[in-house]
Formats: C-alpha cells, structure tokens, sequence
C-alpha cells in the first residue's frame, strides 16, 4: 500500500510537471515569430512526452506487480482461514463419529442455557450410555465397538430433530439437547431412539448385534450450572442401570 501511494505521488507529480511543460511550449508556439523558433519547443516537447511516456510504463508496471503481491497475500489469507476453520472443527468434534467432543458440547449447553433462558423455554438433556459395551469389544474386538459407536451415532443424529444437538461426552456415553422440550417429550425422544436402534440391526462381523443403552433425561432449571444438569441426568441414567437396563429415567 505503502509502495502505491508513493507510486501515485510520483505519477501525479510527473503528470503536473509535463503539463507545466505543455503550458510554456504553447505560450512559446503563440509568440515565435518564425518558424525555425519552433524546432527548439517541438523538440522540447517531444523529450517532455518521451520522459512522462517511461514514468507511466515503469508506473504500470509497479502497479502490475503490487498486484500480483496483493492477490498472493489474499490467497495466503484465505488459506490461513480455512485452516483456522478446519482446526476449530477439530477441536470442537469427535474424530471418530464426527458430532461434538467434549469440548464442544460444553459450549452447545452454555448457547443452549443462555438461548432457553432468553426465550423462557424449556431446554432437556438427555445422558445416554451404552449397555454392555465392554462385552461388545470383549467379543468383536476394539474396532468393532468403534464401529458400533458410528452406528449409534448414525440412528441418533436420524431421529432427532434439526435444533438438537449430539455429542460424545465419554467413551460410549453421549449427551443430546433438546431445545423447547418439556421432559415428558424428552423421555418420549430418548425412548423413540431406543426403538430406532431395535429397527436398525449393526452388524458385526455380518451378525446381527442389538445395541441398547441407558438413559437419564434432565429438564436444565432456570439459573442451573450445565455441570449440575449433567449430574442430574447422570444419576437417573444409573437409575435406569440398577433398574435393568435398556430403559429411560426421569431425573
Ligand atoms: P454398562 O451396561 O453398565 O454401561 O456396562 P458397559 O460394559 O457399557 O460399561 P463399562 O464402563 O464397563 O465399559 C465401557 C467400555 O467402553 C470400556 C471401554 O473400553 C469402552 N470404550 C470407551 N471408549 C471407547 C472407544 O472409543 N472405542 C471402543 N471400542 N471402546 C471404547
Ligand atoms: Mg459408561
Ligand atoms: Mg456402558
């Protein structure tokens, strides 16, 4: 920017000095008596017009690579941003199922709190963890139970709705977010999930495998910390375990 400017100042100078230039050779064409007066000035004119000539060509061609060096550095900046988005991404998600980490979902339920808050409506979570799973990697291997977490993780993000939100808070638990949900309808989508995952087999070694899971499902409170809403829906989802498994409590 700083070359460009200087770049202009000099065009500018050098366009004002040629037309001062012009100026006195056109006062020196109206007075000469004869014309061999005029051979010095056309002269004169012609070194003006060839000097100011060169300066717009070397002008030209600074500019031209001042252009170049701008386009480079957007495209720099543009590679830089997409990076930062694609680092972000990965901080926030899961590597192998791709929904939210950690990480992520504790910055979903804080959006999420501060959203319910504002629109005084209800916001439910729901803690879910997959019964038996020790015996599911026990039996197939580590790489089957990574499998079998893609295919809950699938089931899941199919059945809910479009403002929910998923996510891995642990091994092979997972926290969903219902926004403008009374806890009724929230048990009510855990159990739908339930039954989605008795109608979509996972396969194992092309063998049929019933995944289940337990559930807790908490309506967040107004003024409520996340931590102490997970807590609540943790404690109802081993509720659910001591009660059998396989099934949905109420915190
Ligand atoms: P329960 O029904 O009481 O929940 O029993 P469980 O077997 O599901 O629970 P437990 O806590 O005993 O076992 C959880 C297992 O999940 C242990 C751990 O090795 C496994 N696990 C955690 N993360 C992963 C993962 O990313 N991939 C695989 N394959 N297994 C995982
Ligand atoms: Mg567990
Ligand atoms: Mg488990």
């Amino acid at each position: 920017l700083a070359g460009f400017v200087d770049r202009l100042a000099d065009m500018s100078r050098s366009a004002g000095s040629f037309h001062d230039t012009l100026e006195v050779c056109a006062d020196r064409i109206e007075t000469a008596v004869d014309i061999s007066q005029l051979s010095d000035v056309v002269e004169e004119m012609l070194r003006e017009t060839r000097i100011v000539q060169e300066d717009a060509r070397r002008s030209k061609d600074d500019l031209a690579s001042l252009q170049q060096q701008v386009e480079m550095a957007n495209s720099e900046i543009a590679k830089l941003q997409t990076e930062l988005h694609n680092t972000s991404e990965l901080v926030r998600h899961d590597p192998l199922t791709g929904i939210l980490n950690r990480k992520g979902l504790d910055e979903a339920l804080k959006r999420e709190i501060a959203r319910a808050q504002r629109r005084e409506s209800p916001l439910c979570i729901g803690l879910l963890d997959i019964d038996n799973f020790k015996r599911i990697n026990d039996t197939h291997g580590h790489h089957t139970g990574d499998a079998a977490l893609q295919h809950l993780t699938e089931v899941v993000k199919d059945n809910l709705r479009p403002q929910d939100s998923v996510g891995r808070y642990g091994g092979e638990e997972f926290l969903i977010l219902l926004p403008d949900t009374d806890v009724e309808h929230a048990v009510a989508a855990l159990k739908r999930l339930q039954r989605a995952l008795t109608n979509r087999y996972f396969l194992a070694e092309g063998q049929k495998m019933l995944i289940t899971f337990s559930a807790g499902v908490a309506r967040v409170a107004p003024d409520e910390a996340p931590e102490a809403a997970v807590d609540r829906a943790d404690k109802a989802m081993y509720r659910a375990k001591r009660a059998g498994k396989n099934r949905v409590m109420m915190a």
